[in-house]
């Protein structure tokens, strides 16, 4: 279908085995895609990881060294950006300061010359669509920081593209305001079709906004699933630790059980024997019931440990203990929970909320 064909269908991206150098600097380190017809995916990771040279790639502002990337099966590599079904939003709007919103807006229809009428209703529709009816004829310094936005977005929808990326659109916005764009960016999403990939450094925006999360590490696809997947059952550390604090024990695995190197702890799980960690975050954990007779850790999942600190937190306490080996926990409990430091206190990981992983020897322990 044509660009700005509306029944153009949502494309599936594929990439495989990307490679980007600069110099000594290895950006996108043999790197992996795979997107969905009309699927949503947040790309996240730390400054530096790669996010925006991967999207550069994708839009066509990028060659990688090696590797390949096709739409709907299509190899696009030698494809100039304006020829890939691919619309682009950057973290700064480049809006042409002369020319009014409605014409930045419809610039890729007609760079030169007045817009047809068929085009002015395309552009009004979007304009619409991204809520900037009445701010057709402002000039982009009588914009807001997020009407700015919104004009680059009903740009780089206009043509109807089949893929969408955004490389951390809001990221200069205020956190109320960046929360609306998310939202709009969402019901875009779905009203069009589009597939999306949305890059961002911030874990709780990707969590609210995509359906798929990839965690991008040193240039290399180091997570993936659903945002709670990738929360309580991450693949790797790496992806476990950038979810926010949590809490890890090393052990081994053996007969299906996972158990802390003095025996205290055990806790029943599918991983495969050696060495391992176990992942847990402190708010899965619980304080155990002082029934009395309890047979000290008997039960899987229990441990005894002294508490050290308690911080008030508003939703919640935050309990810092240390197991018998001293090996420190964290635990967020319900406001009000009997610990108190100095004294000991017995908790419960519930092995369903812990995740057990292979020990990875390149991830030094937190
Ligand atoms: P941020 O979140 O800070 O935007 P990012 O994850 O998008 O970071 P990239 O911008 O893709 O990361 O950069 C990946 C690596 O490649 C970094 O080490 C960066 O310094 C390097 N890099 C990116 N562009 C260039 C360039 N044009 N020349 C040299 N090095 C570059």
């Amino acid at each position: 279908p044509r660009p700005g064909d509306a029944s153009a269908p949502a494309a599936r991206v594929v990439a495989r085995d990307l490679v980007v150098r600069f110099g000594e600097t290895v950006a996108v380190d043999h790197l992996d895609l795979d997107l969905e017809p009309g699927s949503f995916t947040a790309l996240l990771g730390p400054s530096g990881c790669g996010k925006s040279t991967t999207l550069g790639v994708l839009a066509g502002l990028q060659r990688p060294d090696s590797g390949s990337v096709s739409i709907d099966g299509v190899e696009v590599l030698g494809s100039p950006p304006e020829r890939r079904p691919v619309g682009l939003v950057l973290q700064k709007p480049l809006l042409f300061p002369h020319l009014d919103v409605a014409r930045n807006v419809g610039f890729g229809l007609r760079m030169a010359g007045a817009l047809r009428s068929h085009e002015r209703a395309e552009v009004a529709d979007m304009l619409r669509r991204v809520r900037l009816d009445d701010l057709g004829t402002r000039r982009p310094h009588e914009l807001s920081g997020g009407q700015e936005q919104r004009v680059s977005l009903a740009r780089a929808l206009l043509r109807r593209p089949r893929v969408l990326l955004l490389d951390e659109p809001f990221s200069q916005l205020d956190p109320e305001l960046r929360a609306d764009m998310r939202t709009l960016v969402r019901r875009l999403h779905d009203e069009l079709g589009v597939t999306t990939l949305f890059v961002t450094h911030d874990r709780d925006e990707a969590v609210d906004v995509a359906d798929r999360v990839l965690v991008l590490d040193r240039g290399r696809v180091v997570g993936g699933g659903t945002p709670e997947e990738v929360y309580t059952r991450p693949a790797t550390l790496a992806t476990a630790r950038y979810f926010g604090p949590v809490n890890e024990l090393a052990g081994e695995v053996a007969d299906g059980c996972f158990t802390s190197p003095d025996g205290t702890l055990r806790v029943p799980t599918g991983a495969p024997a050696g060495s391992a960690v176990l992942v847990v975050r402190p708010e899965a954990l619980l304080l155990a019931d002082p029934a009395p007779g309890s047979a000290r850790a008997a039960r899987a999942g229990v441990v005894d440990a002294a508490v050290k600190e308690v911080r008030f937190a508003g939703t919640h306490v935050v309990v810092e203990v240390a197991l018998a080996d001293g090996t420190p926990l964290r635990a967020h409990l319900p406001v009000g929970s009997a610990v108190v430091p100095g004294e000991p206190a017995r908790l419960v990981l519930p092995p369903d909320r812990c995740h057990v992983l292979p020990r990875q020897p390149s991830l030094p322990q937190q």
